[in-house]
């Protein structure tokens, strides 16, 4: 949902003024034409699709863990952008029929995870269309790009990941430059319990004989991998936050010795998320939460818009802040402002983790600049770590740890610049001015600049875009060495979530 309803509007008069317009301007009118089947994306040019905007998808499910069976109907409500003789999903099931605007389409697969909707009648650019696509199909069967992203488990499936994982439960256009509202619901056998996204608008109700179907909504605009579900045996907690939100964290049974830690952690989220408020204004999102599956199921924790999904191994060395600190900031830096090419993942990260940073600081396990300094020192400087560029660390590199901490540290060294006042008026700013969007690495240098009134292009360069240790100044530089340094007591829960995979 890239445009504002002012801008959708205006381009649907558009449409309307041109398909009134003289005979002799419509003979001009270019034949419509093929979408493409990739956004653009630098690192995954066929991700996403081009020629529509998805505003929302209602995706209706029903799920048997016994057999990893799913079927269900997914509807995408969009605005083409262009004329369109034809466009593609992002999808890896069995699809069954597709309609698009009433009316039965054609469709064919195309490489491991295109589907290719040939509608009856041309779309025109600007107008709304309706694409129902009704599939069915074991996911855990289903291999692209080299693997199968769906986790099915003992007692059910976890659809949790980064940048793949639509594919596998619902066909999108596939990247988070096309951000949609959603409306989830999953049908499993009674007994069986569903999480997903956003607000449960109602309590689980019984259909048919023997299974119960879940409702899940999202009503801020999410990226297509931060939708998720989680199926199996899971003790779900609620509870209303101060700023009224619904709060809702779930356990998978059997996590074992890692509870009490996990619990004592995820449930303190609202605490984290009023904590985050201080630095990045208020909560972007419709609800709060977390899910913990067990130890070892997912390797990794993801900030899935609303509620993030956690795996117990974070908890193995007990109670741990952090991972919920790290999730909880991306709900403002990542969800709520999207990057428009994975090759901005920074911008993502490298917030994230300065957030951890600041959590630190408050709790009294070292200050943002003793984590910066530790964390200055322990990477050598001639080692791999600082050939990584995180302003664009490639495909390959994308999820790399110089990512997370260069990226942190660029954005410490830019407060150290640019003064206290600056900086964090400069992330309220930023995460308000594209609040529901998305950005690039680009436009936050300009609004660096332009807050803080200085030119910044150089100290951007050598943080983001130079293969070498940037020096920094203060009397000590000289002598930072991991060895003369002092480890703060947050270091070795930090470094967790990096031996992990944190999101
Ligand atoms: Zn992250």
């Amino acid at each position: 949902m890239r445009k504002s309803l002012l801008a959708a509007s205006a381009v649907l008069s558009l449409a309307i003024t041109l398909a009134t317009a003289s005979p002799a301007s419509a003979r001009h009118r270019l034949a419509p034409v093929p979408g493409s089947p990739g956004i653009g994306d630098s690192y995954y040019p066929d991700y996403g699709n081009g020629g529509y905007d998805v505003a929302h998808y209602d995706i209706r499910l029903r799920y048997r863990p016994d057999s990893d069976l799913l079927t269900g109907t997914t509807t995408i409500l969009a605005r083409a952008t262009q004329d369109l003789s034809r466009f593609n999903l992002d999808f890896v099931l069995d699809t069954a029929t597709v309609r698009v605007n009433n009316r039965a389409a054609t469709f064919a697969r195309e490489g491991d995870h295109e589907l290719v909707v040939t509608p009856a009648r041309p779309i025109l650019a600007g107008q709304l269309m309706t694409i129902v696509v009704q599939y069915s199909g074991v996911p855990s069967t289903k291999v692209a790009a080299g693997f199968t992203a769906w986790t099915r488990t003992t007692d059910g499936a976890l659809a949790v990941g980064q940048p793949q994982i639509a594919w596998w439960w619902y066909p999108s256009n596939d990247h988070p430059k096309d951000k949609a509202t959603f409306d989830i619901s999953v049908s499993v056998p009674n007994g069986v319990e569903v999480l997903s996204n956003g607000v449960m608008p109602r309590p689980p109700l019984p259909e048919l004989i023997g299974w119960t179907r879940w409702s899940w909504r999202m009503t801020t605009p999410a990226a297509t991998y931060l939708a998720f579900l989680a199926i199996g045996q899971f003790e779900i907690t609620t509870d209303t936050a101060a700023n009224g939100q619904q709060i809702i964290n779930a356990y998978a049974e059997g996590l074992g010795e890692i509870e009490g830690a996990a619990r004592s952690s995820i449930e303190r989220t609202a605490e984290v998320v009023e904590f985050l408020e201080g630095f990045f204004g208020p909560y972007p999102v419709d609800a709060q939460g977390g899910v913990v599956v067990r130890l070892g199921q997912l390797g990794f924790a993801l900030e899935t818009q609303t509620r993030s999904v956690y795996d117990g191994g974070f908890w193995r060395r007990g109670s741990n802040m952090y991972v919920v600190v790290h999730e909880n900031a991306h709900q403002w830096v990542g969800d709520s402002v999207a990057i428009d090419d994975w090759k901005h993942i920074w911008l993502n990260e490298g917030f994230a983790t300065y957030a951890e940073w600041l959590w630190s600081e408050a709790v009294g396990e070292g200050t943002a600049q003793e984590v910066f300094d530790f964390t200055y020192a322990f990477y050598p400087e001639d080692g791999g770590f600082w050939q990584v560029l995180p302003g664009d660390p490639g495909p390959e590199n994308q999820f790399h740890i110089a990512v997370y901490d260069r990226g942190a540290m660029t954005l410490h060294q830019l407060r150290l610049l640019i003064g206290d006042e600056a900086f964090f008026g400069l992330v309220r700013t930023w995460l308000a001015l594209h609040r529901n969007g998305d950005v690039n690495t680009d436009e936050f240098i300009a609004l660096a600049e332009q807050v803080s009134g200085q030119e910044l292009s150089a100290f951007f360069d050598t943080w983001l875009f130079t293969p070498a240790r940037p020096a920094v100044g203060g009397e000590a530089a000289a002598a930072r060495t991991a060895a003369v340094v002092a480890e703060p007591k947050s270091w070795a829960k930090i470094q967790l979530g990096r031996e992990l995979r944190i999101g």
